[in-house]
């Protein structure tokens, strides 16, 4: 099973109260699948509330992760990766949800990889000149720097990416690293407009625990299932309760096909218990509370394309 590094925070949450002037801001991270936002959202806020995979295309809700440093308050918008490989009702709203996080934004920071710029990257680009964004600051975070041997041979790259785009700033970095993600956020606060934090100093996500259920079930998911599932799989919580210093939680894993359901479940039902162990201690860790989390899996064919059946989801 591929591990997570444990992330290191880049923000660490200041006990005093608001400064006299403050900064805050939101700040929309986009890119094409796979360029690592999510990583760089755990970098920078310091929690695990945004799913990283080596396959694309996991984080498919729209994911809020603030951090407040020195007199500014970061409020990000993790956005689903721009869809150009599936056709359905899916992508479609996925699209939708990353032009309403655009208009919403302060500034946008565009996640690519140093030293490319693929067709993928150019569909998000182009999103960026939408009249949604227009006139926002957009960084460019050329990310996975230590995959470049010399970074001498970035100067040309970024010389071309300047002309693409009038980019507030460039930012070559590791997202894994968290001095890297401390760096940014000293670049992006100058960009920020001065008003008053939105959020408590110390607060990280204003999801709600069934939110972060569905999304820690799901990650256990796609981590162990690897190729075999389609990205058209998702999770339900049917029953979330909170008993004092307990949780219990009951999910639905809805797949499109029968043999995906035996896929799931596997031989005995050894790959549904691991994906539900591994599940609830990461919740117990996140919520720090026990967790009691009873998982089911359903057939339902077709979901993916009904787009009246996504919201039901809470896809927007
Ligand atoms: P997303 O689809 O844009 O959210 O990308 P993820 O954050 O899920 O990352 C995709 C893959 O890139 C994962 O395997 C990450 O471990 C890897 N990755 C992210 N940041 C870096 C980095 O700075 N360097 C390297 N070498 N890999 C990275
Ligand atoms: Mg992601």
């Amino acid at each position: 099973m591929p591990t997570t590094p444990e992330p290191s925070e880049a923000c660490e949450p200041d006990a005093a109260s608001a400064p006299a002037d403050p900064r805050c801001g939101l700040v929309a991270i986009v890119g094409r699948p796979n360029v690592g936002k999510s990583t760089l959202l755990n970098a920078l806020v310091g929690q695990k509330i945004s799913i990283t995979s080596r396959k694309a295309q996991t984080t498919r809700h729209r994911i809020l992760g603030v951090c407040t440093e020195g007199d500014t308050q970061f409020v990000f918008l993790d956005t689903p990766g721009f869809q150009t490989r599936h056709g359905a009702a899916l992508n479609r709203v996925l699209n939708r949800s990353v032009r309403g996080v655009l208009a919403d934004v302060d500034l946008v920071l565009f996640v690519v990889e140093a030293g490319k710029f693929g067709p993928a990257d150019e569909d998000v680009l182009r999103l960026l000149q939408s009249p949604q964004a227009a006139g926002k600051p957009v960084v460019l975070v050329a990310n996975k720097l230590d995959t470049i041997r010399r970074r001498a041979d970035l100067a040309p790259w970024l010389q071309r990416m300047a002309a693409r785009f009038p980019f507030a700033e460039f930012v070559p970095l590791s997202a894994e690293r968290a001095d890297d993600a401390r760096r940014l956020l000293g670049i992006v606060a100058p960009h920020l407009p001065r008003q008053p934090w939105m959020y408590e100093p110390d607060a990280l996500t204003d999801r709600s625990e069934r939110f972060l259920a569905a999304e820690i079930v799901r990650e256990k998911l796609f981590r162990f299932m690897g190729d075999e599932l389609p990205y058209t799989s998702t999770v339900v919580i049917d029953r979330f309760t909170e008993e004092g210093e307990r949780r219990e939680i009951d999910a639905t894993i809805v797949v499109e096909r029968d043999a995906h359901k035996g896929m799931v479940i596997g031989a005995g039902g050894e790959r549904l218990k691991r994906i539900g162990t591994e599940a609830r201690l990461e919740l117990e860790r996140l919520l720090g509370t026990r967790v009691q989390l009873t998982l089911w899996v359903q057939v339902r064919s077709g979901w993916a394309d009904d787009e009246a059946h996504l919201r039901s989801y809470g896809y927007e």
